[in-house]
């Protein structure tokens, strides 16, 4: 047997697991089309100062984690020139911009991207050296108003809108404001000045950081040093009046849309380019690497790398990290049954057994509940156990129509009684 194998953090993706690639790259272009973004392909190789000046020379992805290389000149006319294998694709994306003038156009650039990234990072699940990102960027001149804080919620909402279309339920939004270059320079001395006591007793990256990067303190995991993170000054006091106005605009916006969200004001992100609104989304089933995706506002990246004003949001979800997640979802769903039956009100008891009986006569795993429970219990101990729930009440009965909530999806459906069992015996995921 050969003994070449693929490198230590790559993998080959094989049949039938590909299909499940497939359907969420198939699901994310069809979202992506509905708020009319279109897809960019950027090469997958750039001139390393790209990386350096955009995601910033003393984040771990620049200062450890690239794929830096040599490319020898082969002719009087060429120069050496070093090139990196791209760590993420935003830069790329905001290169392409700058190179094409797509600014002057005056429109709102809506872009998408599907690929692979490299990043020397330590292997592990969850977290390769080769990985996917699907991302999208919303990016445009001052007049088209990429800066306003709807792009910020229509992106986080249409985020919301994919991993619920995707059968990822459970998910968390976190959120924050990071403020602007000139909030964030300010705060990052507030920070300096606060770490000069602590920062020895904390571990060597932090004492580093406390130096060359305070920002960067706040993303350390070690356990140790977190009651001292804790601490530490916030970056919401030191965020001015306008970046104050444009996150309390975002955080509006959601709210109307109900998107749910929790503030978390650690929330810094490694890479430099970040103003504004930074976000994750964390799923519980992932473990350690919990991140499905991560992003925000980059209101100054263009300028940093020689371009015009053009503010721009956007974000990059880890594609094997969806794959995972719906992995465990797909096995944790295998172990429930196909139905809950939830009477409302406990005279109805007896109709729902007849409701079980006849469904698990038809073959079906049924957990019968108790009419004496209020609905929000009925629903707590259904999700639990079973992949959908039967509302069986007065009118249900009468009508023969049954409300049918699918816990994968969300959705919630009107069923005949006589369609029942074959509707509750089609996948969660469809
Ligand atoms: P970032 O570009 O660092 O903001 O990461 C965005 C998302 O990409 C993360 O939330 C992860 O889901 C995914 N990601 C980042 N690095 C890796 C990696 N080494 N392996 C797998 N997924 C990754």
């Amino acid at each position: 047997m050969s003994n070449l194998k693929a490198v230590r953090g790559t993998r080959d993706l094989l049949p039938p697991e590909t299909a499940l690639w497939n359907r969420i790259e198939a699901t994310a272009r069809r979202v992506f089309a509905r708020y009319n973004f279109g897809e960019i392909r950027t090469p997958i190789f750039e001139d390393t100062a790209l990386f350096s000046r955009s995601v910033g020379e003393e984040t771990d992805i620049v200062s450890k984690e690239m794929y830096t290389f040599e490319d020898r000149a082969r002719a009087q006319s060429e120069k050496t020139v070093s090139l990196t294998l791209r760590p993420e694709n935003t830069a790329g994306v905001v290169r392409a911009y700058i190179e094409h003038k797509l600014g002057e156009t005056g429109q709102l650039q809506k872009v998408y991207y599907i690929g692979p990234q490299f990043r020397r990072e330590r292997p592990q699940k969850g977290r390769y050296r080769q990985f996917s990102q699907i991302g999208a960027e919303v990016i445009g001149p001052p007049p088209a108003g990429s800066e306003s804080p709807i792009r910020d919620a229509e992106v986080l909402e249409m985020l919301a809108t994919l991993l619920d279309e995707l059968g990822i339920s459970g998910w968390t939004l976190e959120i924050n404001s990071v403020g602007s270059a000139a909030d964030r320079a300010r705060y990052n001395e507030v920070l300096r000045t606060a770490l000069v006591s602590v920062a020895p007793g904390m571990c060597p990256d932090c004492q580093r950081r406390a130096v060359t990067n305070p920002l960067r303190v706040l993303d350390c995991k070690v356990p140790e040093d977190q009651p001292i993170i804790e601490t530490l000054p916030k970056i919401v006091d030191s965020l001015d009046e306008a970046s104050k106005a444009h996150f309390a605009a975002v955080l509006a916006a959601l709210d109307a849309a109900q998107v749910p969200y929790t503030r978390n004001y650690r929330l810094v992100r490694g890479l430099d380019y970040y103003t504004r609104t930074t976000f994750e989304f964390t799923h519980g089933g992932l473990g350690a690497q919990n991140a499905l995706l991560g992003g925000g506002r980059y209101d100054g990246l263009s300028e940093a790398i020689g371009g015009p004003k053009a503010p721009g949001i956007g974000f990059a979800m880890g594609e094997d990290r969806l794959v995972l997640t719906l992995q465990a979802l797909e096995a944790a769903a295998q172990q429930k049954v196909d139905a809950y039956i939830a009477p409302l009100g406990e005279n109805l008891n007896p109709a729902a057994l007849a409701l079980a009986r006849e469904l698990r006569r038809a073959g079906l795993s049924i957990d019968l509940g108790d009419g004496s429970f209020r609905l929000k219990k009925s629903f707590e101990s259904a999700d639990k156990t079973a992949r959908r729930m039967v509302i069986l009440g007065e009118d249900e009965l009468q009508s023969g129509i049954l409300t049918v909530k699918t816990f994968a999806t969300g959705l919630q459906s009107k069923v005949n009684r006589a369609e029942l069992a074959t509707y509750l015996s089609t996948p969660a995921s469809e």
